[in-house]
């Protein structure tokens, strides 16, 4: 039987460690919690785990300066957790060695994408043992969505894209000329379920992805406009 996965949780709050650590072994994980940053850096350090959780208000040391250590010494897949807007603008202008992040309140789906996908990524699993259907870049029109890679393309040029742009696009391409009102946007892609949803941020996101992806962002061909409805994606 191949050996379990295991992954460190390194978080504070009692409840959401414990939360997170009963749904990753029940997908299938081991998973064991440090509730500080201190024993969060001995413990990832330790060679027992395959991919980090790291919370980055922690006692002791903070996520950003065990982040900092565990690079030092390891290539550990590291997910940062963060509670706040502004945390994760650190994560993105601070060279921090984190190679994701997922922001709370979060859905644990999407916790769950990303923990699969960078351990994979970490493995170097090569492309030809992934499914099929995972493996293939889905190609609309001009654009190409890869998402074993993270990589969009148009026209063969890649394109820079934040990773809610990128998860709202692949979304949709899953889900193809399928109209997603914005507040079944933002439950899919932002994870807020209990959240008095700022849609707006649904149609900001969709404003930046046809900025980069439309030839005439007023004039979309791509990303469209279902009056009533929302917003759905289709072949130009
Ligand atoms: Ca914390």
């Amino acid at each position: 039987m191949e050996t379990k996965k295991k992954i460190l949780i390194v978080e504070d709050e009692k409840n959401i460690a414990q939360v997170l650590q009963y749904n990753i072994i029940k997908s299938g994980y081991d998973a064991e919690i440090a509730s500080d940053g201190g024993s969060g850096l001995v413990r990832a350090l330790s060679g027992e785990f395959d991919l980090v959780l790291l919370d980055i208000m922690l006692p002791v040391m903070n996520g950003f300066e065990v982040c900092e250590q565990i690079r030092l010494k390891s290539q550990i897949p590291i997910i940062f957790v963060t509670a706040r807007e502004e945390e994760k603008d650190k994560i993105l202008g601070l060279d921090t060695g984190a190679d994701d992040y997922v922001t709370k309140p979060f859905s644990f789906k999407e916790l769950l994408s990303r923990i699969r996908a960078n351990i994979r990524r970490s493995a170097g699993e090569p492309i030809a043992e992934k499914k099929a259907e995972e493996a293939a870049p889905v190609v609309i029109g001009d654009l190409s969505i890869d998402c074993a890679k993270y990589l969009v393309t148009k026209g063969g040029e890649p394109i820079e894209l934040s990773k809610k742009d990128y998860d709202l696009l692949a979304f949709l391409a899953a889900n193809l000329g399928r109209a997603y009102s914005r507040e079944e946007l933002l439950e899919e892609i932002w994870g807020y379920e209990n959240y008095y949803g700022d849609t707006r941020n649904v149609d900001v996101t969709v404003c930046r992805l046809r900025n980069k992806i439309e030839a005439d962002p007023s004039k979309p061909e791509y990303l469209m406009t279902k009056r009533g409805v929302g917003y759905y994606l289709r072949r130009p």
